[in-house]
């Protein structure tokens, strides 16, 4: 048995991860007795499938970044902002809480997530044993904020419906925001398919 007490894993338990069912690890070949879900002790290829999606993530947050989210045509003349140059442009326009959403939420918010992910593969593949839990409650912060990057997709339709209430102005999606849509997905995949217990599973064997 662990330090920690009895796990599930030390009697021989697996959960089912669709209905919550536990069950004996060996009865368990054909998926979850109840509801037939794919059954495992941990995320299958966790390490891999997380590398994979953070690396993925990580290349497109340039594009993201580098190409314009949107193009503002009005009276035949085009303006394409980025989104560092769309948060320029609102600190220009006296919109300082705008400007701090859009920074926050499109830029920073993405690269801590990224960031996060990235030491918590690298620790667990060196095996670290290095504060435990406080890994686990950044694991927590990284799945948790993750939803606040979608703020975005409401702050660009919000300016496309004020300008296109205002004025005879359209508004042109550019390719920075499909990379970007691309990054806020493709990084929610890598948190849900890191597994926080193999943080843990070093722990348990003895030193
Ligand atoms: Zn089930």
């Amino acid at each position: 048995m662990s330090r920690a007490g009895l796990t599930a894993a030390d009697a021989g338990l697996v959960a089912c991860h669709a209905c919550g069912l536990v069950m004996p690890a060996g009865s368990a070949h054909d998926g979850c007795r109840r509801c037939r879900a794919p059954v495992h002790q941990r995320k299958p290829d966790s390490l891999q499938r997380t590398t994979a999606l953070v690396l993925a993530a990580a290349t497109l947050y340039i594009p993201a970044n580098v190409f314009p989210i949107m193009t503002v045509v009005s009276f035949g003349k085009g303006q394409s902002d980025t989104i560092l140059s769309g948060v320029v442009a609102f600190i220009d326009a006296g919109m300082y809480p705008l400007a701090m959403l859009v920074l926050f939420a499109s830029i920073i918010v993405p690269m801590l997530k990224l960031v996060g992910l990235t030491f918590l593969l690298i620790s667990v593949h060196r095996r670290s044993r290095w504060r435990p839990r406080d890994r686990t409650v950044l694991y927590r912060v990284v799945e948790y904020v993750g939803r606040w990057s979608m703020i975005d997709v409401f702050v660009i339709s919000l300016l496309a419906a004020l300008v296109q209430l205002g004025s005879i102005a359209t508004i042109v999606p550019g390719i920075g925001a499909t990379s970007f849509a691309a990054v806020v997905v493709i990084t929610m995949f890598a948190a849900a398919s890191f597994d926080p217990r193999l943080i843990w599973d070093v722990m348990e064997e003895e030193s």
